[in-house]
């Protein structure tokens, strides 16, 4: 491509949002469910993302670009998903990965597996909600809820990296700024408990235990990611733009603890001008830019109109197919080159600064955001 940067393919990735990979060889049906957010049945292959995968995947697995799904199915089902999982994640190129480990709707690789697959090292991410869940069915009470849920937390930060939000999932976004009090919590707690039935899962969806759960992570000292904008149809959407947490983002800033704004598309423009005004918010546009395919270079373009190089992550979001490894990161790498080539050949800025700033965004900035070794 013209005017595109070659130093940025030789850049290891340091994907700071990712989950696990499934154990299991999968059907047409099954592996465009995991493709896109679609529901079962939708045809994925004839997607932006489909057609990204069969350009950039398919030569992974020894297959001519563009490869039929037909083809592509039947020889990824003669190598075996384990085959195709070691080839996708060293296909990938990562320096590190930052495990979100708090979604198992199905066996599928814990962070040492994924690690040992991508030949680099793999660090937790610890899903608040689901800690507040656990404690919830642990036998708590109300009065007690908000100390046991900090112990848990305290306890988890030490295996971990960071915390990660799911509030967009549950209550929405618009969380006010304000630490909730010890009365408030119990009061959210005591809803919260009094619907706790043994054998179903307990669901934490409430504007004040959100809250809670994010201050309890500031104090702890670690990064906070929050979903944001884009995911599966449990999300109403319109919840989640980014714009919508503002009071909690300028509460949160004096503290100096890191706010990781994970996706955000269609709301990615909210989201680079949240870590314009915020020193301590960083983004991404992890998912969207492999469902968007040949797009991804337009979707980074427009996060970088006001987002700061410096504030700036790598994430695939990959989960289930190991193939959204490595398509999110070929997709990331082609479009932060092209993106940074093309202000070096129109004179925006020069060969040095676009060096250092895919430095910053392929790797440099998550490292010291997380305190990677
Ligand atoms: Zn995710």
């Amino acid at each position: 491509v013209t005017g595109s940067l070659p130093d940025v393919a030789g850049l290891a990735l340091v994907d700071h949002h990712c989950h696990g990979v499934v154990r299991r060889d999968l059907d047409r049906a099954a592996f465009e469910e995991l493709l896109t957010e679609g529901p079962p049945g939708t045809a994925a292959f004839d997607s932006r993302a489909g057609l990204a995968l069969r350009r950039w995947c398919a030569p992974v697995l020894d297959l001519p670009a563009h490869a039929p799904p037909e083809r592509y199915l039947a020889r990824r089902a003669d190598l075996g998903h384990a085959e195709v999982t070691a080839r996708m994640l060293r296909a990938a190129g990562l320096g590190a990965l930052c495990v979100d480990t708090g979604y198992t709707p199905e066996p599928i690789l814990d962070p040492d597996e994924l690690a040992t697959a991508a030949g680099a090292p793999a660090y937790r991410i610890v899903r608040l909600e689901r800690m507040a869940e656990e404690v919830a069915a642990s036998g708590v009470d109300a009065a007690s809820y908000a100390g046991a849920v900090r112990a848990a937390l305290a306890g988890a930060a030490r295996g971990a990296v960071g915390f990660k939000s799911i509030a967009a999932y549950r209550a929405g976004l618009a969380l006010s700024g304000e630490r909730p009090d010890d009365a408030a919590v119990r009061a959210a707690a005591g809803r919260l408990l009094s619907g706790v039935r043994p054998g179903s899962p307990v669901r934490v969806a409430d504007e004040v235990l959100h809250r809670f759960l994010f201050w309890c992570a500031v104090d702890l000292g670690r990064p906070v990611q929050f979903h944001v904008g884009y995911g599966d149809r449990d999300v109403d959407l319109h919840r989640c733009d980014p714009l919508l947490l503002t009071g909690l983002l300028r509460a949160a800033e004096s503290t100096g603890v890191p706010v990781l704004l994970l996706h955000n598309y269609p709301y990615h423009r909210q989201a680079g001008y949240l870590a314009q005004v915020y020193r301590t918010v960083y983004v991404d546009v992890g998912l969207a830019a492999h469902n968007v395919g040949d797009r991804a270079g337009v979707l980074l373009a427009e996060l970088l109109e006001l987002a700061p190089f410096g504030k700036v992550l790598f994430s695939s979001d990959a989960y289930g197919l190991p193939e959204l490894y490595a398509l999110a990161a070929t997709l990331f790498r082609r479009a932060l080159s092209d993106l940074l080539g093309a202000g070096v050949s129109a004179g925006a800025w020069t060969g040095p600064d676009a060096r250092r700033y895919a430095g910053m965004i392929a790797g440099e900035t998550a490292r010291r955001v997380y305190r990677l070794p």
